[in-house]
C-alpha cells in the first residue's frame, strides 16, 4: 500500500525537493499573534513577549523503534508527533505556540504517504492552534523519521519544573492511566492474527477507547488554564510518557524528595481494567509501567487541596515525604514496596 512502485501514486522525484516542500507546506496559515515570518525565508521569526518565557522542546521519532506503519496510519503518526511534543510544553505549564516538523524520508513512500502524514499534523496544528513555521526535508536510505520541535511561552513566574516539589506536597494526576499500553497490545494482537488471516474481521468495539489513546494521544492543554483559573501554581510537574513510577521517580529526584503513592488512588478506565483481565496483565503495573498516557503529573501544596478536590480532571494519588522515607507504593493491602522503573519489556515478560 505504501510502495511507491504503485503507478496510481507519485514518486517524490516527480515533485522534487522544493516542490514536495511546497506541495506539504502550502496548507499551513499563520494564527498565532507571535509568528511574524512562519515558511519560506532561512528561519522562521517569533515576536518576543513582554514578561513571558520561552519554552523550547524536541522529539525524534524513528520507524521500527518509536512506530510501526503496519498498524499505525500516517495521518495519526503526524498528529501523534505533533501531541507529544505539545506534551511537554503543557508539562512546562505554558501555552505552545508554533513547531518546526522535519522528515526523513525512503524513496518507498509515496508522496501520498507524506499527503497524509502532514493531514495528521496539519489537524493537530489546527485543533490545538499552533502554527507550523519551519522544517527540514532530506532523504532516508531506509525508514522515516520525523522529529518536531515546539516552542511555547509562559510568565516567567507560572512555568514550572520538575525540581520544586517539597516535603508534604500532594502528588496529583490528571486523567486516567494505562490506557494507551493496552491500546498497543489490543493492536499487536490484531497484526498477528492477520498474518495468519488476512479476511478476519476484528471486532474493537470493547476497546475503542484504548486504541484511541494509542494511535490518537490527545496533550493536556486545558490543564494549564484550569489551575489558573482556581488559583493554582504547581509546585513542580512533568508529563507522563514513559509511565507513572518512572515519571514519580524523575519528579523525586529533582526535588530531592520522597513519595508515598497510594495503589487504591491510581485512576483507571473501566475498558483498562477489563482489558488487563483479559491480557492477564495486573492494572497497577501497566498504570505504573505502561507509558504514553500523556497525563500531568504534578504537586501541589497542601494548603491547595481545597481548590482542586472536586475537579473531574484531577487526582491525588498521594504525597511527597522527606527524601530518607524513600519513594513507596502503598498497596491496596497496606502494604509498603518500593517503587521501581521498569520499562515496557519487563511489563511484557509479566505473564
Ligand atoms: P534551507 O535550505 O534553509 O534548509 P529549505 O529549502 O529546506 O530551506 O526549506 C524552505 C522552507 O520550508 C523553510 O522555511 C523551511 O523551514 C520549510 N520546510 C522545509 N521542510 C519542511 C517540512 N518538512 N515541514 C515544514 N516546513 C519545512
Ligand atoms: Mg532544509
Amino acid at each position: 500500500m505504501l510502495e511507491s512502485k504503485d503507478p496510481s501514486k507519485t514518486h517524490i522525484s516527480q515533485l522534487g525537493e522544493f516542490g514536495l516542500i511546497d506541495h506539504l507546506t502550502k496548507q499551513f496559515s499563520i494564527s498565532q499573534k507571535t509568528t511574524v515570518k512562519g515558511i519560506g525565508d532561512d528561519a522562521a521569526v517569533i515576536a518576543s513577549q513582554k514578561n513571558d518565557q520561552w519554552v523550547v522542546t524536541t522529539d525524534l521519532l524513528v520507524e521500527g523503534v518509536h512506530f510501526d506503519l503496519s498498524y499505525v496510519p500516517l495521518k495519526h503518526l503526524g498528529y501523534k508527533a505533533v501531541i507529544v511534543n505539545l506534551s511537554d510544553v503543557y508539562a512546562m505549564n505554558a501555552e505552545a505556540s508554533q513547531i518546526t516538523v522535519s522528515i526523513a524520508v525512503s524513496n518507498r513512500f509515496p508522496v501520498e504517504a507524506l499527503e497524509e502524514l502532514y493531514a495528521g499534523i496539519a489537524t493537530a496544528a489546527k485543533i490545538y492552534n499552533i502554527d507550523v513555521v519551519g522544517g527540514d526535508t532530506t532523504s532516508s536510505t531506509t525508514g522515516l523519521l520525523i522529529s518536531v520541535t515546539a516552542i511555547g511561552h509562559a510568565p516567567k513566574e507560572r512555568i514550572v519544573y520538575r525540581s520544586g516539589a517539597k516535603e508534604n506536597d500532594l502528588l496529583v494526576v490528571t486523567g486516567d492511566l494505562g490506557a494507551a499500553y493496552l491500546g498497543l497490545q489490543v493492536l499487536e494482537r490484531e497484526k498477528e492474527v492477520f498474518k495468519v488471516n488476512p479476511n478476519s474481521q476484528p471486532d474493537l468495539d470493547a476497546y475503542t477507547y484504548l486504541i484511541e489513546r494509542q494511535l490518537k494521544p490527545e496533550a493536556r492543554k486545558d490543564i494549564s488554564k484550569l489551575l489558573a483559573e482556581l488559583d493554582v501554581q504547581p509546585t513542580a510537574m512533568i508529563d507522563i510518557s514513559d509511565g507513572l513510577s518512572s515519571e514519580v521517580l524523575h519528579l523525586c529526584k529533582q526535588s530531592d524528595v520522597g513519595c508515598n503513592l497510594y495503589e487504591e488512588k491510581i485512576p483507571l478506565d473501566p475498558q483498562v481494567i477489563s482489558a488487563c483481565e483479559e491480557f492477564h496483565l495486573d492494572s497497577t503495573t501497566v498504570a505504573l509501567s505502561g507509558g504514553e498516557d500523556y497525563e500531568l503529573l504534578f504537586t501541589i501544596a497542601t494548603e491547595d487541596f481545597p481548590k482542586i478536590k472536586a475537579n473531574p480532571h484531577l487526582t491525588v494519588l498521594g504525597h511527597m515525604t522527606h527524601k530518607k522515607e524513600g519513594i513507596h507504593l502503598i498497596t491496596r493491602a497496606q502494604t509498603k514496596i518500593p517503587l521501581v522503573a521498569r520499562g515496557w519489556n519487563a511489563l511484557q515478560s509479566e505473564d
